[in-house]
């Protein structure tokens, strides 16, 4: 059963193997942060960070992405996948930035998720990486870990943020969302974890763990 005095030792086995863990998106700012995220969607991080090169310096800012051509923008992130519906999703986001809240994206997470493409756990981490605050994003990866490591036995992202929530320290959401994310790349895959290499095996009972 998780304690918080368990997830303590989690948290620092996974800080101490996983050094200076850094987001993999991109950014340079809030616009370039909120774009990747919503590109993000379905995709990897290095896919998304091959496109917004070139589409950051054609349109750097909310006001001229809300003046792109639909068709211009699709063309730039067609690798990224879901292109069509993703286009949309970033000029209408940067509409509707410009027009309902004067060109400044909202720090406020029910404001954030009116936005196109926007959904709880994007909103989470444009709050956590983008403004600072205190948000826990749970994706893919923290699903899995945050799952087999029993922080909850529900396997849903709402469950599992309120789990996470509830044992790790506030000061410490972004660093945990960044390090389970690691982990669920780099050991903790879906498929064939690397157990023997895992630096907190000894906090994991998971039926999915290789012995
Ligand atoms: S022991 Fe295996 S299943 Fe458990 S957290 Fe480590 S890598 Fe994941």
């Amino acid at each position: 059963m998780m304690t918080k005095d368990l997830s303590d030792k989690i948290i620092a086995g996974l800080q101490k193997y996983y050094r200076n863990v850094s987001p993999n998106l991109r950014y340079a700012n809030l616009y370039e942060l909120a774009v990747a995220v919503v590109l993000s969607a379905q995709t990897t991080d290095r896919q998304v960070n091959s496109v917004t090169g070139a589409l950051f310096r054609k349109y750097p800012d909310f006001k001229t992405l809300a003046q792109a051509r639909l068709a211009d923008v699709r063309t730039m992130i067609r690798s990224t996948g879901f292109y069509r519906n993703k286009s949309k999703n970033i000029v209408n986001l940067a509409k509707q930035v410009m027009e309902r809240f004067s060109g400044r994206l909202p720090d406020v997470r029910e404001e954030l998720v009116t936005l196109p493409g926007i959904g709880r756990k994007s909103a989470n981490v444009i709050l956590a990486m983008g403004f600072g605050k205190p948000a826990l994003a749970v994706d893919t990866h923290v699903l899995r870990v945050a799952y087999r490591l029993a922080y909850t036995d529900l396997k849903k992202p709402l469950a599992v943020e309120k789990a996470l929530m509830s044992f790790i320290p506030e000061k410490k959401w972004k660093l945990a969302h960044l390090l389970f994310i690691e982990h669920g790349r780099s050991l903790c895959r879906a498929r064939k974890p690397l157990c023997h290499q895992c630096p907190i095996n000894a906090y994991c009972d998971s039926p999915d763990k290789i012995r």
